[in-house]
This record gives structure tokens, C-alpha cells and sequence, in this order.
């Protein structure tokens, strides 16, 4: 365990901080159910000074939206965890802005509610507008990128910033908070911009893709979505399930019977157990085919070297 931060200052400050926990459990902060506590923990409306505090005094740090896209180290996360829950919107005209806390789902709710059309896609993410903006979330045939103008936040330097869509990099599930010069930053809201519409055509829509996504995919059970991206020209699930792994296992974790390209907890799997199972399907994948499969999820927290 690193120690190097772990001054007297520091730990001072971290104990005096409103709502602080010790050693608090990630599990169930994450739709996996996986994984071990956060060393310490807050959930707050207003993460963009603890960010900036961390970023000045060396602690590290993870922020944590809806957890819908982490498998989180059995030993849990060295460091302070932020939770964003700050969830304010609002519209002005055809522009929707969005605290990074705010599901997803529920903004695209709002979207429709308003006659502002071309966000109905969205209803399939379970996640924050934070969490989306990292990985430019997308489904069917839409993707954040498309009607993102600006996002607010804090850059990896501390410093208070507006970014234009150009600078985020903005990539088939990636940007450049995710893989790029921006890792560390904070997001803090959004702004997209979207069509005048038919609200009830668009919820109607919404309500045709959530039966879809039920009838497809294993969305009732403890998973993160997608574990791996889809190779160019390909699909993942259609890899894995030609491979044969369709029912694979290692300990409780289980490659989706209904959709290959899910693993599903199927209750007290331990993130070994699905990092066991994604090196297996990513090895027997590239054997066979030559592929070789990126992960969608992301690995955080205290893993074993090696
Ligand atoms: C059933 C299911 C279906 C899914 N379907 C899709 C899909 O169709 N398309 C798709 O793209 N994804 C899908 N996902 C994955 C997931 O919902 C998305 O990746 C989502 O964008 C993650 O958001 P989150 O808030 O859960 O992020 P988290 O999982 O909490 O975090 C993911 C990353 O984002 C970072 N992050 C979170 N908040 C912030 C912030 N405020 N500022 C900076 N960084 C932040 C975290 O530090 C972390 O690195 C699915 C997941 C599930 C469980």
C-alpha cells in the first residue's frame, strides 16, 4: 500500500471532511455487486473542491457515478472515493444542461418530456451524465458525442474549466478523460443540445428499445453492460458465443447465457472470479479468431501485481 500521502495533514484533513466513511463498502455502489470497501468514502452534491483539495495534497482519488461500468478490486480502493450525487438540470431552449450526477435515463425522461428529440437512446444507460461523458457512452444508434457541446469541470491540474466537445477527444467508448491528457479530471455537468420533437413519439420510442434491451440482454441480473468493446466489424458477443463460452464460469461469475458479451454475478462472485473469466474469454478468443477483445469495464482499485 502506498504511503507516501498519508501525512498527518493529510489524514487530518480527510477525517475533518462532512460525511466521511472509513473502509466503506463499494459493493453494492456498483451493478456488479463486486468488490472491496473504499479506504474512505463521501458522497457529495459538491465534488469539485475535494477533487481540487486531493489534486493539491497528492490523495489519490476515484470518482464514482451510478458504478455501472467498474469491476472494483476485491481489496477495495486506496485513497478517498468521491460519489457524485449532484443532480440539478435544466433547459434552456433546445439546450439541456445536466449535473454529472443525474442518471442518464432520467435525463433522457426530461429530454422528452420537453419536445426536445434525439437523446431516446440514452434511456438504455444506466449510468451519470459523469460516467457517460468518460467513456461517450452510446447505444443503438446514438452516442453522447453527437449532442454534447460543452462539458464543465475540473482539469487533472485543479483548475476550474469549460471544455468544447473538440478537446474531449470524444471516441468509440473513450475520451480523453478516460485515455487521454484529461485522466483525473472531474466532470461536473453538461450541456447538450437536441432537436424540437414529438415527446411522445420519443417516449414511445424509449419504452420499444427498454422491451427490446429486456428481451436481449441480461439486464435484471448483477452486470456491468458490455464487458468488451466490439472489435471493428465485429461484435464481441458474437466472438465469444462462436468460441463456445456461452455459460463459461470461474467461481460465481457466469458469461451470460442470454448475451456473451455480459458476465453476470450470479451472487458472492469476487472480482478475481471475473477477472479470471474475462483473461479466459480474451485468450481462448484470440486463439480462435485472432482477436483480440479491449474491455469496456474498467479495473479500479488494489489488484495483485502480476
Ligand atoms: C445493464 C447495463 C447496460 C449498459 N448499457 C450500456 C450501453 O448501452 N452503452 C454504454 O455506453 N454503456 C452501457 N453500460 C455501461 C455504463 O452504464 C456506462 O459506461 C456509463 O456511462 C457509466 O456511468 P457510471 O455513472 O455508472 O460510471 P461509473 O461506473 O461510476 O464510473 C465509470 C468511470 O467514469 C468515471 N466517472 C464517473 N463520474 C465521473 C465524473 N463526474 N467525472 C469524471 N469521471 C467520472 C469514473 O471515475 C470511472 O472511471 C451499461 C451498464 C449496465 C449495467
Amino acid at each position: 500500500m502506498a504511503t507516501s500521502w498519508r501525512t498527518p495533514a493529510n489524514l487530518g484533513w480527510l477525517a475533518r471532511l462532512p460525511g466521511l466513511r472509513r473502509d466503506h463498502p463499494l459493493a453494492r455502489l456498483t451493478s456488479f455487486n463486486i468488490g472491496g470497501p473504499a479506504e474512505y468514502f463521501v458522497a457529495t452534491a459538491a465534488p469539485a473542491p475535494l477533487v481540487r483539495a486531493c489534486q493539491e495534497r497528492g490523495i489519490p482519488y476515484l470518482l464514482l457515478g451510478a458504478g455501472t461500468n467498474l469491476l472494483v478490486a476485491d481489496e477495495g480502493v486506496e485513497g478517498l472515493v468521491i460519489r457524485c450525487v449532484n443532480r440539478e438540470w435544466r433547459v434552456e431552449g433546445r439546450r439541456v444542461y445536466a449535473e454529472a450526477g443525474l442518471k442518464l435515463m432520467r435525463l433522457a425522461r426530461i429530454c422528452a418530456d420537453h419536445d426536445l428529440v434525439g437523446f431516446e437512446w440514452a434511456i438504455g444507460v444506466p449510468g451519470t451524465v459523469g460516467g457517460a461523458v468518460y467513456q461517450n457512452a452510446g447505444c443503438w444508434d446514438g452516442q453522447l458525442a453527437d449532442v454534447l457541446v460543452e462539458v464543465e469541470g475540473v482539469a487533472p491540474g485543479g483548475e476550474p474549466r469549460a471544455w468544447p466537445v473538440a478537446e474531449l477527444e470524444l471516441g468509440y467508448r473513450t475520451s480523453a478523460l478516460r485515455a487521454g491528457p484529461l485522466r483525473g479530471a472531474l466532470v461536473t455537468g453538461a450541456w447538450i443540445e437536441l432537436r424540437p420533437g414529438d415527446g411522445a413519439a420519443a417516449r414511445r420510442r424509449m419504452a420499444h428499445w427498454t422491451q427490446q434491451r429486456v428481451r436481449t440482454q441480461p439486464i435484471r441480473t448483477r452486470n456491468c453492460g458490455s464487458v468488451f468493446t466490439n472489435p471493428p466489424g465485429d461484435s464481441a458477443g458474437r466472438l465469444i458465443e462462436a468460441a463456445g463460452l456461452k455459460g463459461a464460469r470461474e467461481g460465481s461469475a457466469e458469461v451470460s447465457c442470454q448475451h456473451a458479451n455480459f458476465i453476470v454475478n450470479l451472487g458472492g462472485a469476487r472480482a478475481a472470479d471475473v477477472d479470471r473469466l474475462i483473461r479466459r474469454i480474451r485468450t481462448t478468443v484470440r486463439e480462435r479468431f485472432g482477436v483480440t477483445l479491449e474491455t469496456e469495464v474498467e479495473k479500479v482499485g488494489r489488484w495483485p501485481s502480476g
